[in-house]
């Protein structure tokens, strides 16, 4: 195993990384690295977010610049302001044991001349954004007529946020003799353009697969009516209550009414685009990061150089309009080692659009149709029991238990089980009871398929006891079914991960095998236990202990049991008619990196 120290850094970085808590090199790391150190060279690196570039040019950057000397000898363009004050962090971490290396961030909407007079100080590395600089250069508050190195961060985009004219402009005020390295997830035209014009044989790198998305990604899409797209949205988030996610919409003013409507129906949603001014956006971003917005509505622009490595599923309300941008949009989620689901909401005349997609991500999507309002009721119902399950119990409560005995005597367990789902099932249950399939009659299933409704099908769907909570996603689940149940490679499909359940299909001919093996099988003290979904009827149709929930006997070691949970921001959900989803658990990234 390759470690930094054997890819050439100094002491004081080697530290730094010790400190950072990074044990190996990621694969970006490992390539460029030893490259940029052994020579002066200029690089192109094809490599997506979340794949630690940042060190990767960052590391290199702070060994070889003179510490001696104040003058700016580093340039970091950057698309956002929030790219750019990360990477400022980034190498403050990086340098924190080199006390004479200076970092200086300058980005829009702050002022201008307490960066210019931070500058004066004397920075080695600057990061910007190309607007900023450019303004900077013009008003003669910097110079970057001496710089050895450029770095391009995420170069397609910022050409695919218009910075091309700016990147040129800045380009022409350094020196020919300085090396360039430039970064980018994809590989554009206008990013070529830049290549050839501005570097010298550079040496090439490639992370991945060349233009193509996070393997660590599904893609599936919904075909539904034209007007369908928000009932559809709320299908969605509905079917995944732990759903922690990007919803990205074409034009700020979609992005704006969604957010409203989802808002309006209790959803913990919020709003980000250019309307905003710069501190409603700090906020909306504050308590997304917080969790304490489940469904972040968005422009492509606003949600550029966005780093939560959570997010659970990137939604495309509407696809964008350059089907380029669909690799930025669901390159937010299925980052940092974690998988993630895109799901694209398209008409029917749209479905030609995501072939095109495929062929740029190299991956196919998943057909699937929305659930019926009863699928989803059975989900919040498992999702609930579980919830009830795993509350911690207030002793505060013990004061009242009297009290409460009183009111609730007479009633027996099962009584008191089914009324107490019965609080948040009826609500979804008065919600969807009436609601129509929202599936585009005709809708081509032509790849894996994905509809839900097992009967039509010819296919089993069941359900299992475990679920993210346990450590799993759908494919460490798909393959977990597969091995322990000795099947073959296809035969487990359309995988649906919940916080502590799933849901998986099969063909109907290994469902006693299936059911056969999972028939009390206990693994470290805990029964997994599987059955096949019935539907419709939630609560009617189950023979478990509970109305709904699974049971659990034993329980197995939970991942992140101590972490801290904190609970979205109640809404008051006022006359809604729609059901709210429930909240996410915040789950610690760390560790299990690339
Ligand atoms: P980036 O692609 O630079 O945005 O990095 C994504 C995240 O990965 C950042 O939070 C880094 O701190 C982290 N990271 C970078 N390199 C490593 C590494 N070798 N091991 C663990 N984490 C890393």
């Amino acid at each position: 195993m390759t470690t930094f120290k054997a890819l050439g850094l100094q002491q004081s970085l080697l530290d730094a990384v010790n400190d950072l808590g990074f044990e190996t090199p990621s694969e970006v790391q490992e390539k460029a690295i030893p490259i940029l150190l052994e020579a002066e060279t200029d690089l192109v690196a094809l490599a997506q977010t979340g794949t630690g570039k940042t060190a990767a040019f960052g590391f290199p950057l702070i060994q070889k610049i003179d510490r001696e000397s104040r003058t700016t000898q580093g340039l970091i363009l950057s698309p956002t302001r929030e790219l750019c004050l990360q990477i400022t962090n980034e190498l403050q971490l990086y340098s924190k044991y080199e006390k004479h290396i200076n970092v200086v961030a300058i980005y829009g909407g702050a002022s201008i001349t307490e960066q210019a007079r931070q500058i004066k100080r004397g920075a080695q590395i600057v990061v910007a954004t190309p607007g900023r600089m450019k303004d900077m250069i013009g008003r003669g508050l910097v110079d970057i007529s001496k710089i050895d190195y450029c770095i391009l961060d995420e170069a397609d985009e910022m050409l695919n946020m218009g910075f091309f004219e700016d990147i040129k402009d800045i380009l022409s005020n350094t020196p020919n003799e300085k090396s360039t390295w430039l970064f980018s997830a994809t590989m554009p035209k206008e990013v070529s353009i830049i290549a050839k014009k501005f570097m010298h044989s550079p040496k090439e790198i490639t992370v991945g697969a060349k233009n193509s998305g996070a393997t660590t990604v599904q893609h599936e899409y919904y075909t539904v009516g034209g007007r369908d797209r928000s009932p559809a949205l709320k299908r969605l988030a509905d079917t995944n209550p732990d759903i922690f996610s990007v919803v990205f919409c074409r034009t700020k003013r979609d992005t704006q009414k969604v957010a409203e409507k989802l808002i309006e129906d209790g959803y913990n949603a919020g709003a980000l685009h250019g309307d905003l001014s710069q501190n409603q956006r700090d906020l909306v971003m504050s308590a997304f990061r917080k969790k304490q917005i489940q469904m972040l509505v968005a422009t492509d622009v606003a949600a550029r150089g966005i780093d939560v490595d959570d997010i659970t599923h990137v939604i495309n309300y509407q696809l964008p309009d350059e089907i380029e941008t669909y690799t930025h949009r669901s390159g937010r989620t299925g980052r940092a080692g974690k998988s993630g689901i895109s799901m694209v909401i398209i008409t029917r005349s749209e479905q030609r659009k995501i072939k095109s997609i495929e062929k740029i991500i190299k991956q196919e999507f998943v057909a699937k149709s929305l659930p019926t309002g009863m699928e989803i009721c059975e989900i919040q119902l498992y999702h609930l029991a579980n919830k009830i399950k795993d509350t911690k119990i207030n002793p505060e409560v013990d004061s009242f238990l009297p009290a409460i005995n009183d009111v609730l005597q007479g009633l027996d367990r099962d009584e008191l089980i089914k009324k107490i789902v019965s609080v948040e099932f009826t609500r979804f249950y008065n919600y969807y009871n009436k609601t129509k399939d929202l599936n585009s009659i005709g809708a081509s299933n032509d790849h894996e398929g994905g509809s839900y409704d097992s009967s039509a099908s010819g296919a089993v769907r069941y359900f299992i006891n475990v679920g993210e909570k346990d450590g799993y996603d759908w494919m460490s689940l798909k393959d977990f079914i597969r091995d322990t149940a000795g099947l073959g490679k296809e035969d487990i499909f359309k995988v649906d991960v919940k916080d502590s359940f799933s849901f998986f299909n099969s063909e109907s001919g290994v469902s006693d095998q299936i059911l056969a093996t999972f028939k009390d099988l206990k693994i470290d003290g805990r029964f997994v236990n599987v059955e096949v979904s019935k539907n419709p009827g939630g609560a009617g149709g189950r023979k478990r202990g509970g109305p709904g929930g699974p049971k659990s006997r034993g329980k197995r070691k939970e991942k992140n049991k101590d972490f801290d949970r904190p609970r979205s921001r109640k809404r008051d959900r006022g006359n809604s008619s729609a059901p709210n989803s429930g909240k996410r658990r915040s789950k610690k990234r760390k560790g299990d990196f690339f």
